[in-house]
């Protein structure tokens, strides 16, 4: 992992190896001093029960706030990765994440976690001890991941077993649009499963793509259930998909229609 890191690191360095555009040299030179110039923030959008719509829990998405405006995480989490400083950014999310919990402004947390910070031999024992110095309850946090941070299945089973003897679950995020969605909820202790919106943009249409779309989330609904987990629908902005969502058997609902990803308090 170190030698992996550190090389990339180094060829932010190498300008004959440097392919990134003047725009993103600059926003990751910036990046290097998002902590301690405390730019950096996180929103929580709500996650809600799919049957009473009551509030179960935040998912906390970060956002970096430069002065010349907010950077979205689709911008900065792959340069942060690339220059090998998403350790030192997942670090400052999940421990915020954990003050949040403690502060009782939110009861439970998901926190997304990177491919990068999740093969890192020490990162269940880091987890521990931001929980341990917060003095956050492992169960009121979720970690999620996407299919790609398992690409490496054996890796992953260790870290994820490590995780789980923590007390903490994990959620299999974007579910359905990574190559190994179907072998990797079969083998791996996970105990979410997050339905990616690109699956859930078309339930609820009075059309016949409608009608595909809900009987495409009822079979991994299906799916779901016989691995016994739980499952949170992504992407749900209409009435009317939140209706049909409703009836698929999803157990949790998230999207703009319940809540936009916003500050505490
Ligand atoms: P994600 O974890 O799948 O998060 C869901 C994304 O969908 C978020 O985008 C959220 O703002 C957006 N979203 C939520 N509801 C709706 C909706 O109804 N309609 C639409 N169109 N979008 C909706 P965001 O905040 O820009 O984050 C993008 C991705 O960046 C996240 O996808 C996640 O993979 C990554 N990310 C965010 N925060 C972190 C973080 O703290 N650490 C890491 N490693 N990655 C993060
Ligand atoms: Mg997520
Ligand atoms: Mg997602
Ligand atoms: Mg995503």
């Amino acid at each position: 992992y170190r030698a992996k890191r550190s090389g990339v690191g180094y060829a932010f360095f190498n300008a004959q190896h440097d392919r990134r555009s003047p725009a993103e040299v600059e926003l990751t030179a910036a990046l290097h001093h998002s902590v301690s110039r405390d730019e950096l923030l996180l929103h929580y959008q709500p996650v809600v029960g799919a049957q009473d719509g009551r509030v179960v829990g935040h998912e906390a998405l970060i956002r970096w706030q430069r002065p010349s405006g907010l950077v979205s995480p689709a911008e900065f989490i792959p340069l942060a990765e690339s220059a090998g400083l998403i350790g030192m950014i997942g670090l400052w999310v999940l421990r915020r994440a954990a003050q949040d919990l403690r502060s009782g402004l939110i009861e439970r947390a998901s926190v997304n976690v990177s491919a990068l910070e999740f093969e890192h031999p020490e990162y269940a024992r880091r987890v521990q001890r931001v929980l341990e110095e917060v003095g956050v309850d492992p169960d009121q946090l979720v970690l999620e991941i996407t299919e790609s941070a398992l690409l490496d299945a054996r890796r992953a089973e260790v870290v994820l077993a490590e995780l789980r003897a923590l007390g903490l679950r994990i959620a299999l995020d974007d579910f359905g649009t990574g190559y190994s969605s179907l072998s990797a909820i079969a083998t791996l202790p996970v105990q979410i499963m997050k339905i990616n919106q690109s699956f859930t943009r078309d339930v609820g249409l009075p059309t016949p793509a409608g009608a595909r779309a809900l009987e495409v989330v009822r079979s991994i609904v299906a799916l779901a259930g016989a691995l016994q987990l739980e499952v949170v629908a992504e992407g749900v902005e209409t009435p009317e998909q939140a209706q049909a969502l409703m009836q698929s058997g999803c157990h949790y609902l998230q999207g703009y229609y319940f809540g936009r990803p916003a500050p505490l308090g």
